[in-house]
């Protein structure tokens, strides 16, 4: 379970995306959100959309792994979808905040590995989050102030990438991704593989 947070404007989105392109053993955990669908977003693919109400029974019948609320609306991670595909060897992205990586973490233990993305400094986050250029100086000013708030919780997390350079950033990234699949204790079939190896010759 490989964990990548960020406050917005720190190249989260652009850098699951080039995993996701980059490792075939990767999928998306996709998420329950009550927030409204974005332009272009996808029914099942981006998010599973729904309503509050169903939320809150899928909450109370215990089908999150995890769950927060993030900016007045509410996230959660599918318990069955997480479970069969980890039985199975699947690895898993998840895009959540700082709430999810805490839970998951604390349930499942060694199985996750958290990731932190910082912005290289204020003033490129203040670029990066001006956008097009449409949206007023206290809308601005509104998400940097979001933004600050998520990187108080940098310390929640297993390793911080300053995202300077998406290229770097990426090989950063991916590099503890292969790291943390070497792990003695993540490699499924090791024993009877080195057993085979420390049979006597002949
Ligand atoms: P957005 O609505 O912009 O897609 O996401 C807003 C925030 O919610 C992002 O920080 C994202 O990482 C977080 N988020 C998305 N899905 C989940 C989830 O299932 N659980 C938690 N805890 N956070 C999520």
């Amino acid at each position: 379970m490989f964990v990548l947070s960020s406050p917005s404007g720190a190249g989260k989105t652009t850098i699951s995306r080039m995993l996701l392109d980059a490792d075939q053993q990767l999928r998306m955990s996709v998420s329950v959100t009550t927030r409204r669908m974005r332009p272009g977003e996808v029914d099942g693919t981006d998010y599973h959309f729904t309503d509050k109400a169903r939320f809150e029974r899928m909450a109370a019948a215990g089908e999150f792994l995890e769950s927060a609320e993030v900016f007045g609306n509410h996230y959660g991670t599918l318990q069955a979808t997480i479970s069969t595909g980890l039985e199975d060897g699947q690895d898993f992205l998840f895009d959540i905040d700082w709430q999810g990586a805490q839970q998951l973490s604390q349930r499942m233990r060694d199985d996750v590995v958290r990731v932190f993305l910082l912005p290289p400094s204020l003033d490129e986050l203040r670029r990066r989050l001006t956008g097009r250029g449409t949206d007023s100086a206290e809308v601005i000013d509104a998400r940097m102030e979001r933004a600050q708030s998520e990187i108080s919780h940098w310390d929640g997390y297993d390793y911080v990438v300053v995202n300077d350079d998406i290229q770097a950033c990426f090989d950063k990234v991916r590099q503890i991704l292969e790291a943390e699949r070497q792990r003695r204790t993540r490699q499924l079939g090791l024993i009877g593989f080195v057993n085979e190896l420390m049979k006597p010759k002949g």
